[in-house]
This record gives structure tokens, sequence and C-alpha cells, in this order.
């Protein structure tokens, strides 16, 4: 983050605390390394909006040349509203009501259905429907942790592999036209090879079935670093070598020499995008146990309970003295911690406390339980800040019940 503890203390200062913190050029940088994954003239990135939808970061995306993969209305509308035309939009569903289906489908956007029955709901709602894609599930999964992992028979997503033709066929019958494949075998890797496995068995599929189409979707789950104790990086040189061997081995014997072969990432562009700032509200002492208490619960950032996830935690602080100690938050939920058992400075009641890479599901995530308030966003660009969203308001609670 290009902001030093003294802006920090300013900022929260006149905006109060917590902040969501995002550095517009770290965004604009993690979009360009992700551009240059391959030399390939047909490759399109789109940025996968459910990582963070903040219209303004989404502006951002749009001017900087990436189209956008969402998973529903909501997420068209605000792409619309950030400026992205039908054409940029894609929408990935799973599990959409008769109804959502048919909002998407008057925008004649491209729909990839993850099932045959979301495949004869679209057809019930728009017959014949020209822009469909298919989202297989390549049987085999790799992320982070099981909760993140999308690909592999214990997982809800995708076609198998064994109905895609009688899904295929059922197009064919019904004069709809399949314009793409896709698929995501789950986030945060950080091995490059597991995704050019992804590509590979993608693309052998295609192969084998001689399926010939417009769009080729090989996912997101492209990994950044979130334990600042290690280095552990995703090799981006390697995977660009090998990348640009394969699609250049495909395009070679392919027929559509025009398929466009598309990556959707969220996390990448975003996540180390950004600090979660907040204050320290408590030290309690229990046995051995050190619990230093905050006002970043869950309804702040949910990974850490959700999926035990590890974020580097730092404190603004004048002390030195470190002790093993849990970090947790203000929810009125056990689970609900930032961290446990990690070996930190402890700070004093009123220090900072900044979570580090929150840009990805951080805010997106974020809830009211508690009726607590989702936080501020600021965008610091240089020296320059603004305020990207407002926190929420008391009023913004009562708004529904009116
Ligand atoms: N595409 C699909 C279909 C997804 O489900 C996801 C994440 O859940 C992504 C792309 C983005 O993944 P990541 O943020 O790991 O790049």
């Amino acid at each position: 983050m290009r902001i030093d503890n003294i802006q920090i203390k300013q900022l929260i200062e006149k905006h109060g605390s917590p902040i969501y913190l995002y550095d517009k050029n770290q965004i604009i940088e993690n979009i360009d390394t992700i551009k240059n994954i391959s030399n390939n003239p047909n490759l399109a990135i789109n940025y996968a909006v459910k990582a963070n939808s903040n219209l303004n970061i989404l502006k951002l995306i749009k001017e900087h040349g990436m189209k956008v993969d969402s998973t529903g209305y909501g997420e068209y509308i605000i792409n619309r509203n950030a400026g992205f035309s039908d054409e940029d939009i894609y929408v990935v569903c799973n599990n959409l009501t008769k109804q959502e289906l048919l909002l998407l489908a008057n925008q004649n956007i491209r729909i990839s259905a993850d099932c045959i029955d979301q495949l004869k709901t679209l057809n019930e709602v728009a017959p014949g429907y020209q822009n469909v894609m298919l989202r297989v599930n390549p049987t085999f999964g790799a992320g982070e942790n099981e909760s993140i992992i999308t690909g592999g028979d214990k997982h809800k997503f995708g076609i198998d592999i064994d109905d895609l033709m009688p899904c295929i066929n059922y197009i064919k019958e019904n004069n709809m036209k399949l314009v793409g494949i896709n698929q995501h075998i789950g986030s945060l890797n950080l091995d490059y090879k597991t995704i050019v496995l992804a590509v590979t068995s993608l693309i052998d599929l295609i192969n084998a079935n001689n399926i010939i189409v417009d769009f080729i979707n090989f996912g997101g789950g492209f990994g950044i670093n979130y334990n600042h104790d290690t280095n552990n990086q995703l090799d981006f040189t390697s995977l660009r070598a090998e990348l640009d061997v394969i699609f250049t081995d495909f395009l070679n014997t392919y027929p559509n020499k025009e398929v466009t072969l598309e990556f959707e990432p969220g996390r990448y562009i975003v996540a180390n995008a950004s600090i979660l700032i907040g204050t320290v509200t408590s030290i309690k002492r229990r046995g051995n146990d050190i619990y230093i208490g905050t006002d970043l619960g869950f309804s702040q950032l949910a990974r850490p309970t959700m999926y035990n996830s590890h974020h580097h935690i730092s404190f603004i602080t004048d002390n030195e003295l470190r002790r093993e100690c849990h970090v947790v938050g203000n929810m009125c939920e056990n689970g609900d911690y930032l961290c446990k058992n990690r070996k930190l400075v402890i700070p004093d009641i009123g220090d900072l406390v900044i979570v580090h890479d929150t840009g990805a599901y951080g805010y997106s995530m974020a809830s009211n339980f508690n009726n607590r308030l989702r936080p501020i966003e600021i965008m610091i660009d240089d020296q320059q800040h603004e305020v990207i969203r407002r926190r929420e308001t008391i009023e913004d609670l009562l708004n529904s019940y009116k």
C-alpha cells in the first residue's frame, strides 16, 4: 500500500473506523500482469465481479480494457452502471430462478448453464436462446481449501463430462446456439502447473468431442500470497511460456481461428490492492490466552471465519512486545476471529489494526449481521484519496422496512 501510518491515522480520524482502503495503482498493475498472461492475440480477460463489485472499481477495470464475468442480474445491473455493454458481460449461472434467467435472457447476453435443468429452464423462458455457454466440471478441482474448490465429483458446480454431449444435443434439438464452453476449477491456486492442467484438460475435452465454439473460458483462480512470512507467488513467467505454446498448438488445428480464449480472475485483480483498517477495543487475558478485541468482526471480513483463511495482520502501535495471541472481532459468535495463536506485537486500546490483502471477497461478502453497518470504502491514487462508497447508516438498516 502506498500510504504511511500517519496518513492512515488521519483517514481514521476523518472518516471513522473501520475503513476498506484501496490502492488504485496496485489494481492497475494487477490488471497489466493478468493481461500479459499469454501473448496469444485470441486471449481475453473477464474480471470476476463477485470478488469486489464496488462501482468505482468496476469503472476502473472497464477503463483498463477488461470485460466482466457475473453471477446474476444484480451484478449485471452494476456492470451496466459501470459502463460495460451487453457484449462485455457474461453470466455464469448457478441455480438461477426462472425470473432471473428471463431478466438476463432479455438482454441477450452470454449465459452459461451449469446443468441440464438450468439449460431447460433457459429454453423455457427464452426458447431457442442463441447465446448459450456450458460450464463443465473437469473431474478435478484445486484451490486453497474445500470451500473454494469448485471442480471434482464432491462439488456442486458444472456439468459432468459424461453429461456434456447430452446437453449439446439438447441445445441442437431445441434450436438453441452453443457459443462457448467454460469451467472454473477453484480459487487461490499458487502453482502455475495447476492452471496449465486445467487449460489442457479443457482443450483436450473440446478436441476429443469436436466441439466448435466462439469462446473457451478457463476460469479464474490465480492466487496471491496472503502469508507475508512466505514468498509463495504464482510463477507468471513459466505460466506465460506454457500457455503460449498450448494456445498456438491448439489454434493450429482448431477450425475456428477466431475463438476467444478467456480467463476470469477475480481475486488476483483486487486482493492485494486493499487493507482493512480497524481499531483495537480491548485486550483480554484469560489464563495463557490473550484476546485482542477489535471492531473488525466477520460482518466486515468473513474470510477468516468462513474459510479459516490467513491474512497478514499488523498494528499501528508504539509497543514492541510480541506474544502469541488471538485477534477477534465484535460479532456475537464464538467463531468470530481474524487470527488464532499468532505471535504479534500486543497493541494498546485505541491503536489501529490493519488486515492486509482484503480487496477480494472482503467488502463483497460483508453483511449486516448483528445490525452492524458496512464500512466506508476509500481509494488512494498517489497522494489523493476519494471515498468510493460511503459508510452505511442506521437509516440504511431501517429503509427496507418502509
Ligand atoms: N469464475 C467462476 C465461475 C467462479 O466461481 C469464481 C470464483 O468463485 C471465479 C471465476 C473467480 O475466482 P478467483 O477470484 O479465484 O479468480
